[in-house]
């Protein structure tokens, strides 16, 4: 029997410690350091300070962006153990990066693992997975977002180099990144499905600018860390082509699919939250004589809660072990489906965890509001909901086929005549018992 929701004794020991040291050491960063972008600023004296010496006590305990391959400097432990540790480093904005496994570097790292030569390995990966540098993905266009076939990025051969002109949108950290991961068009004659290059581009590679950043909302307009992005004749030499011509998709999808699993992990650790925010709340606050735990309504904004969460996280975790075990197919149906259902369980525990709290919910002083800024980006980033909702009826759909005739399979007046002819001596006892 091999189904089991157990967590081995040793893996429980290590999140028995992650949970004690997120709280008492990363959590003070969140709260003193509470700008989005602060953990990927390499730049800034506590991150040199306070995270790298928090990161190298990770490493020391064997935890430092241990999903990844041993030979990556991970502990292969493979999605579902990062699963687990995620639903503690969600809590956190700066845990994934003293955990060494936040996105988009996570993805990042696993398409450059997967496509890059020994010499991109080198120059690009090493100093990422050591946590040395921050990188960028830049596929998004000002135009186009979900339908790729929008696209209009160019690269073009000339004198022995790729020229790329165009424009991206929403380039996370492009300007705290040492180096952009770009997809660009590099055949236009065929869909850009097949017709589409990444392209490794250095940050101070002459052509590269930044318009202007754009920050979520909440933030002042002028802050954050979404770029606007202008290639202008950005020369790159051959060999900054990542895997093979034509493969941009590939590699995309190697990326975006870690990286939609990964929010989702994240996620169950938000929800975890809202709803122990909201028991809390449900608890200790008064009213009309009794506390908001009492009222039936409030009772059962907790049930629908734990429900939802409960389903999610197993749909996470069953995610995960499709991925491990290697069933591309499944991972691929599933992957689409928490990404659906993370945006709408987070939207749906965060708002009743706003509302029992009240006006205090809507205000700037509980991390609810963050919460609630997070249910948006959950159902866009990486993909719109409805894009998913595509891909897992597609995926359900292929495992059906149409029925030939007039009347459904299902149809029950041929079905019971049937069934009553094979069981007929029965039915005449049965008429003869009446
Ligand atoms: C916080 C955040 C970080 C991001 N970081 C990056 C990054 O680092 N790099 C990067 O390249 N991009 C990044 N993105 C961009 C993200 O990948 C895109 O926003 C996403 O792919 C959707 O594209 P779009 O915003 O252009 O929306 P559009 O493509 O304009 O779609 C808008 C809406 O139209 C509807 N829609 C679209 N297609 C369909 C359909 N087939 N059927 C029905 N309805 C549809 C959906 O409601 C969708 O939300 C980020 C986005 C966010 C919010």
């Amino acid at each position: 029997m091999a189904w089991d929701f157990e967590t081995e004794p040793e893996f429980q020991k290590q999140l028995d410690w992650m949970d004690a040291f997120v709280r008492e050491q990363v959590a003070p960063l969140d709260l003193a350091f509470r700008e989005p972008a602060a953990p990927y600023d390499r730049r800034h004296p506590v991150y040199k300070e306070v995270a790298v010496p928090l990161a190298a006590v990770v490493r020391q305990r064997g935890l430092w962006a241990c999903h990844l391959a041993p030979e990556l400097g991970g502990m292969g432990y493979g999605q579902v153990k990062l699963a687990l540790m995620n639903e503690i480093l969600g809590r956190s904005s700066w845990a994934p990066s003293i955990f060494g496994c936040q996105a988009p570097d996570a993805g990042n790292a696993e398409i450059l693992a997967a496509y890059a030569t020994a010499a991109q390995k080198r120059r690009y990966l090493e100093p990422l997975l050591a946590g040395a540098i921050v990188s960028c993905f830049s596929m998004t266009e000002p135009q186009a977002g979900a339908d790729p076939r929008e696209f209009t990025c160019r690269a073009e051969r000339a004198g022995g180099q790729w020229v790329i002109n165009g424009e991206k949108y929403f380039s996370s950290h492009a300007d705290l990144a040492e180096f952009f991961i770009t997809m660009a068009i590099t055949d236009p004659t065929v869909p850009v499905h097949q017709g589409a290059s990444m392209f490794l581009i250095p940050r101070d590679t002459p052509g590269v600018r930044i318009v202007r950043l754009a920050g979520l909302g909440g933030e002042d307009l002028g802050r954050g860390h979404h770029a606007y992005m202008r290639y202008e004749n950005c020369r790159v030499p051959e060999d900054s082509l990542l895997g093979g011509e034509g493969q941009a998709f590939a590699i995309a999808q190697t990326r975006l699919g870690g990286g939609r699993i990964h929010h989702a992990m994240r996620t169950v650790a938000m929800v975890k939250e809202a709803l122990r925010m909201m028991c809390e709340r449900a608890l200790s606050r008064r009213t009309q004589g009794e506390p908001l735990a009492r009222k039936q309504l409030v009772q059962q904004y907790i049930a629908d809660s734990f429900i939802q969460l409960e389903q999610f996280r197993l749909l996470v975790l069953y995610t995960a072990w499709h991925i491990d075990n290697g069933h591309t197919d499944a991972a691929r149906t599933y992957i689409a489906a928490v990404k659906v259902q993370m945006a709408e369980v987070l939207h749906d525990v965060v708002r009743r965890a706003v509302q029992v709290h009240g006006a205090l919910g809507c205000s700037n002083e509980m991390p609810l509001a963050s919460l609630w800024m997070a249910v948006p980006v959950m159902g866009i980033a990486d993909g719109p909901t409805e894009v998913h909702k595509l891909t897992v009826a597609k995926q359900v759909l292929k495992q059906h086929k149409a029925y030939d005739g007039l009347w459904p399979r299902d149809f029950l007046p041929p079905r019971v005549a049937d069934a009553r002819a094979r069981l007929a001596q029965y039915l005449e006892h049965e008429a003869g018992n009446l």
